[in-house]
């Protein structure tokens, strides 16, 4: 049993812009069952002071020195199912429309890890683990060893640090290490947080955590090559002793078409063919397809960027509408992207829809009504939308990088076995070739479709095993 003090930018139930709030949203809780006491912290945006507000306990005030100032903090608390989710507000960092893409992202979460440091100390509670995750939290472990490693309570704190995705890293001017972090301007001139010129939260999280970890083994892997180490490869070739690749589950509870509030058909692995034609007609109608139980129905749910694939899907917009297949996508993301959807919706009414945002009901209703669930991403680090689509008896067709390679087995014609589709290559004749397949094994071998669909939904991916393999891994730690 450990205490564990999870810190990361974003969780559900408060907060959620990707599949990091899922991660929070559960890990934590799954830790607790095993044994762990877990706490977690994050920033009060305004959508969760508008929602929770009320319910929160006061748990502290007191300030940080930002820019040479004292600026004050608040520490408000909820308890969710046995996880204590502490909240650090601060109106002007974090009251904003949006969580991040601001000119001060830099200087928010500084302030929100020095919010997080000062708070144990506030609290008296001192973690034997502190678990932070993504760029926004890469300092933690940095903060607690060289700005505090005088004393013994943060000194024997023992820290993993968790890459959501490499992609973004929190790299800043260098001027913020002392204005805002209260380092010492060595760390930039030893090259221990020093990236480019600047400081890099990424790094610095990677170089001074006792552990690492990804979301998968293949993601772990991929990410100490050119391609996929986002220059940050020699970096982490360095840690590859302590790094762990750990898959994602899924909440089942809440992902489960037996009793999902937001399906109109609910189903199990017995009834699924007759639900699931019906749950798409539903589909269909709210969407303005032709209403047709039959056909091919491929589903979308992601942010509309590069990493997600989008391009060589774009690369075959004529070959993909010729196909006997309709297309519905829920997305919002690079207006180059979204542009180009609308257009092809504005063609092909009827066959092609497309909703431009973010819509959690939909989703569900989404993975619920299609057939093929379409992800051939660049990179994925891990990705839920395939579990997801796995849990809802609709095959993923995947390409075979990071989390995808790792969860979606391909079909194999042979053995008829399967939990989807997958190519290897970032190439979208291949991309077509694998989707034709898929084509072919749904109108004329509906047993194989049939037996695909049985095999997805009876895999695990709850968050049990994941959850066991991160015990092993505080286990490392904290023995
Ligand atoms: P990432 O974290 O890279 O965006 P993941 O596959 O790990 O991708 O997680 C994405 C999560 O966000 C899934 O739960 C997916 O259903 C959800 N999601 C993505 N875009 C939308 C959207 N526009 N509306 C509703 N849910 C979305």
């Amino acid at each position: 049993m450990a205490r564990i003090l999870m810190v990361a930018s974003e969780g559900l139930p408060f907060i959620k812009s990707g599949g990091l709030a899922d991660v929070i949203g559960s890990l934590p809780f799954e830790l607790t069952k095993k044994g762990h006491e877990v706490r977690v912290v994050l920033p009060l945006y305004l959508k969760i002071a508008q929602k929770y507000h009320e319910d929160f306990t006061h748990e502290a005030s007191y300030h940080v020195n930002i820019n040479y100032h004292e600026v004050p903090v608040i520490v408000y608390s909820q308890m969710v199912k046995d996880v204590k989710y502490y909240f650090i507000e601060h109106q002007g960092y974090f009251e904003r429309d949006a969580l991040y893409g601001y000119m001060d992202d830099g200087e928010r979460f500084a302030y929100f890890q020095k919010a997080v440091i000062e708070l144990l100390n506030q609290l008296d509670y001192w973690p034997q683990i502190m678990h932070s995750h993504d760029w926004h939290t890469g300092m933690i472990p940095v903060l607690c060893k060289e700005a505090h490693g005088f004393d013994e309570r943060y000194r024997s704190i023992k820290h993993v640090y968790t890459i959501h995705n490499l992609a973004f890293q929190g790299n800043f001017g260098v001027e913020m290490l002392d204005s805002c972090l209260g380092l010492d301007y060595r760390l930039f001139d030893n090259g221990n947080v020093r990236y480019d010129g600047g400081i890099s939260f990424m790094k610095s999280g990677i170089l001074y955590a006792d552990k690492v970890t990804t979301v998968s083994p293949t993601y772990s892997q991929e990410i100490l090559t050119p391609q996929f180490g986002e220059h940050l490869e020699m970096v982490l070739n360095m840690r590859r002793n302590d790094l762990w690749g750990i898959v994602n589950g899924i909440d089942v509870e809440y992902w489960n078409p037996k009793q999902d509030p937001e399906i109109p058909y609910h189903y199990n692995r017995v009834n699924v063919a007759k639900a699931k034609k019906q749950n798409k007609l539903a589909l269909q109608k709210e969407m303005g397809l032709h209403e047709d139980e039959d056909v091919l129905l491929v589903g979308v749910v992601s942010r509309l960027t590069w990493q997600k694939g989008f391009y060589l899907l774009l690369e075959q917009l004529d070959a993909l509408c010729a196909l006997p297949i309709q297309l519905v996508v829920l997305g919002s993301g690079e207006s180059a992207i979204e542009e180009k959807m609308g257009q092809l919706q504005d063609g092909n009414r009827g066959k092609i829809a497309f909703y431009c945002g973010y819509n959690e009901a939909l989703a569900h209703r989404i993975y619920a009504a299609c057939d093929l669930f379409f992800m051939p991403s660049l990179f994925e680090p891990c990705g839920l939308s395939q579990l997801i689509s796995m849990r809802y008896g609709t095959l993923p067709l995947v390409r075979e990088t990071g989390g995808l390679k790792d969860t979606v087995i391909p079909y194999n014609e042979f053995e008829k076995t399967g939990t989807g589709f997958s190519f290897a290559n970032y190439n979208s004749n291949e991309m077509m070739d694998v989707l034709r397949l898929a084509i072919e094994v749904y109108y004329h071998r509906p047993q194989d479709w049939k037996a695909l669909v049985r095999f997805a939904m009876s895999q695990d991916v709850s968050w049990e095993k994941s959850a066991y393999t991160y015990c092993l891994l505080y286990k490392e730690l904290h023995l």
